[in-house]
């Protein structure tokens, strides 16, 4: 394998050069013997200082490729007592032994399993699943390598399923009926944490999402797994149907899946379901993770995360967001300046979802209201 130097973060990996590895002058990280995307240095950064503030005494990085991740949060997150780096690719585990070492790590395991096997081995406060795709088959997994009152967090890449673009691979991977809704990228987050909910449900934990977001071609969220049938019984009782109207662009959150026409102007819906329709992000862990951002202020992504970590904060409070180009489209007027709707409805925030979207604890007819006047 023809390898290079990466620094990112504190961490000093090789990865495969890509230039050994380009087809007609384009690459992609799938094509290389082991799996190393600069474009995931977003994802990493946010995971170190979630994971920071986690403190677990042992981490589970159950796809591990270079190493890249668990060799970070020893090395800026936390000094946890074990960390097992686990890839079943066995050209992943000849790197990995290379990067952990010039990475001077000194408790640590490495395994050559499937990541399921090793989920089921191992029993760990922190779980990160990072798979290509659909996190799908390994959140049950994930929830059973993980303690009483540990967190588990997974990468999800699969946004057509996700977003209600492949139902059939939706249904197929989520056991969700799902349609095309103008709030998709939040619906997709929200199919995924119900999945969570459901698995998490049949080892008697609920759930209390921590740290959850949508970027650009996937989704990374961290849950903390809480013990006790009860509270798994509270957290399916979180879940829900996500409606749309097809005629005036009604949407809302319901726990009855079984709802035929829209409750402001008896259109048919749309629906998707089940999903979770609780809090996708922990105010506390939020205020946490701002207040702490500043030791990471070396980090490549440190002011787009202090963005993002704002924008989350503030979006929040609020439900589902209005994609305010699909309503003015069913409204056939133009869509003023989102600023000015912002203005208008006062209690409302952007959403780092859709950069068209937000949320609002206003009814419906003002936002229509709000969009229309100028
Ligand atoms: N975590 C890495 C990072 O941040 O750079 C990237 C992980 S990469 C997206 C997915 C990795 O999972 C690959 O190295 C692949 O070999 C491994 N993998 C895929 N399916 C697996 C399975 N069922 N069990 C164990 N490893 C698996």
């Amino acid at each position: 394998t023809k390898l290079y130097e990466v620094v990112e973060g504190k961490a000093k990996i090789l990865a495969p050069d890509p230039s050994a590895y380009s087809r007609e002058g384009k690459y992609d990280p799938s094509w290389a013997p082991v799996f190393y995307n600069p474009k995931m240095t977003f994802n990493r950064d946010a995971s170190v200082i979630a994971v920071s503030l986690l403190s677990p005494k042992s981490i589970l990085d159950s796809m591990s490729a270079t190493g890249i991740r668990g060799i970070r949060y020893n090395l800026e997150s936390v000094s946890p007592d074990e960390t097992i780096f686990n890839d079943k690719n066995p050209a992943a585990i000849t790197l990995l032994r290379i990067n952990v070492e010039r990475n001077g790590l000194k408790n640590y395991k490495i395994t050559q399993l499937d990541a399921n096997v090793a989920m089921h081995q191992f029993k760990v406060d922190f779980t990160d699943v990072d798979p290509f795709g659909s996190p799908s088959p390994f959140t049950l997994g994930a929830v059973a390598s993980t303690r009483r009152g540990g967190v588990i967090a997974l990468t999800a890449t699969d946004l057509a399923p996700l977003e209600g673009s492949s139902r059939a691979s939706c249904f197929r991977k989520y056991g969700v009926r799902t349609s095309k809704l103008s709030y998709s990228k939040e619906a997709g987050l929200r199919i995924l944490l119900g999945k969570v909910v459901r698995d998490a449900a049949l080892f008697e934990r609920g759930v209390v999402p921590l740290f959850s977001f949508y970027k650009e071609y996937y989704y990374r969220l961290f849950v903390k797994l809480e013990p006790g049938a009860k509270r798994a019984d509270k957290s399916l009782q979180e879940l829900g149907t996500m409606y749309e109207c097809t005629k005036c662009g009604y949407i809302f959150l319901d726990t009855d899946p079984c709802i035929r026409s829209c409750p402001l102007c008896g259109g048919s819906l749309l629906s998707s379901g089940p999903a979770w329709t609780g809090s996708i992000n922990d105010e506390v862990f939020l205020d946490k993770m701002r207040s702490v951002l500043e030791k990471f202020s070396y980090l490549k992504s440190y002011s787009e995360l202090s963005y993002l970590l704002n924008l989350l904060k503030n979006e929040n409070k609020y439900k589902l967001y209005y994609n305010l180009s699909v309503i003015a489209s069913k409204l056939r007027t133009n869509m003023r300046p989102i600023h000015k709707v912002l203005e208008c409805l006062g209690d409302a925030s952007r959403t780092h979802f859709n950069n068209v979207g937000i949320k609002t604890s206003r009814e419906f007819k003002e936002v229509v209201e709000c969009l229309k006047s100028s």
